[in-house]
């Protein structure tokens, strides 16, 4: 099943495991970034990684058999499925005792990671949701005007309308006065197209609410649209773009993702220049894995700032949770510590517990010229 919308996230939220513990599983099948075999041999480290994590649990013997069962399904159906799957993440579900099973096609590659727990772990769903604006694309030409939805990747016709405006054609004979009649005849009807479309426009972003419009208009007519918009809707306009009205769906779709694309790298890259900002003037901020990790174990870090798919193992105390690159002992009880596959993920998911933001940037950034990472801080009371 494709991961579309929030209900996805809430259901899997409601799930009620009754005192078992369920499994999820994240990895990222981004075919861009790795080959098929790299793929099929992370899923392999990580299905074996939490079997032996599932057996060394303190939980009894019932909770462990189940894990595992959950285990084996999940490995079975990356041994059929990975071979040709095609989004760009996979998120599994599972719950053996209920009878609970989910595969979800994601399209951002998540972390890789298995969760065991009371409950299903959902917030890379929240993450890659935040990560997609809800877009709706009005392209309107001078007789029709077509709307769609664009979220997650995908398209969806919205609304459709066509208007009986008078073509502009000049034809002999009319002159001066009639002439000019005509054309006033002609604009009346073209300005009640525009505002027919700028009501409906209207009529359905109070259906469902999107974050941005995207438009395409012919003939340079944006203008005449845009000032017949409600100025709710005047503030969402993000792009204007090239498609039109008679363009097929997928088309469309090649343009707005695009586009969106730009408008979120410009975004996160806005967040990564904040932040040098501040470093610069020595100012709430920090940078460096070394760095931000220690004023993370200080309760310092605000919001933390890191390339997506930024990951390195690590050291966790397992008293405090407190995160080092590689103390071997907590320096603060002694303690031996243990080793964590990824200490950014322990770092994210930190931060998260703690009511912090996490912002993931997209390489290439200039935040890798500052270790990939680094944090906003907090004021110290
Ligand atoms: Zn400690």
């Amino acid at each position: 099943m494709k991961f579309q919308d929030r209900s996805q996230i809430e259901a899997l939220a409601k799930f009620k495991s009754q005192g078992d513990l369920v499994t999820s599983l994240y990895l990222t099948t981004d075919k861009g970034r790795l080959s098929r075999k790299e793929i099929q041999l992370a899923f392999k480290n990580l299905i074996n990684d939490a079997r032996a994590r599932a057996c060394a649990l303190s939980a009894s013997k019932d909770r462990i058999e189940n894990l595992t069962r959950d285990l084996d399904r999940i490995a079975s159906f990356g041994n059929q499925k990975l071979g040709t799957w095609n989004a760009e993440g996979l998120a599994l579900f599972a719950a053996s005792r209920k009878g609970f099973w989910e595969a979800l096609e994601l399209p951002h590659g998540p972390r890789d990671r298995v969760v065991f727990d009371a409950n299903f772990y959902v917030r890379p769903l929240a993450s890659i949701l935040d990560k997609y604006s809800h877009i709706c694309v009005l392209l309107i030409s001078r007789r029709e005007a077509v709307w769609y939805d664009v979220t997650l990747g995908e398209i969806k016709l919205l609304d459709k309308i066509q208007s009986d405006v008078p073509s502009r054609v000049r034809e002999g004979g009319f002159e001066g006065t009639k002439q000019k009649k005509i054309e006033r005849h002609i604009d009346a009807h073209l300005q009640d197209h525009y505002k027919k479309a700028a009501r409906k426009t209207f009529a359905l972003s109070k259906r469902g609410a999107f974050d941005w419009l995207f438009i395409g208009a012919e003939e340079n007519h944006s203008g005449d649209l845009e000032s017949h918009l409600h100025s709710y809707l005047a503030d969402k306009i993000k792009a204007r773009l090239h498609a039109r009205a008679s363009d097929p769906p997928a088309k469309v779709l090649e343009e707005v993702l695009a586009v969106e694309a730009k408008l979120k790298k410009a975004e996160e890259e806005e967040i990564v220049q904040k932040l040098i900002a501040e470093l610069e003037r020595g100012g709430l901020a920090t940078s460096g894995l070394r760095d931000t990790i220690h004023r993370l174990n200080q309760f310092e870090v605000q919001t933390l700032v890191v390339r997506h798919n930024f990951s390195r193992s690590g050291r966790i105390c397992p008293n405090h949770r407190f995160l080092y690159l590689d103390d071997l002992k907590c320096p603060v009880d002694d303690k031996k510590t243990e080793i964590v596959k990824d200490i950014i993920d322990e770092a994210i998911e930190t931060v998260l517990k703690r009511g912090g933001t996490v912002k993931q940037i997209e390489p290439p950034t200039r935040l890798d010229r500052y270790g990939g990472i680094g944090a906003f801080l907090k004021y110290k009371a």
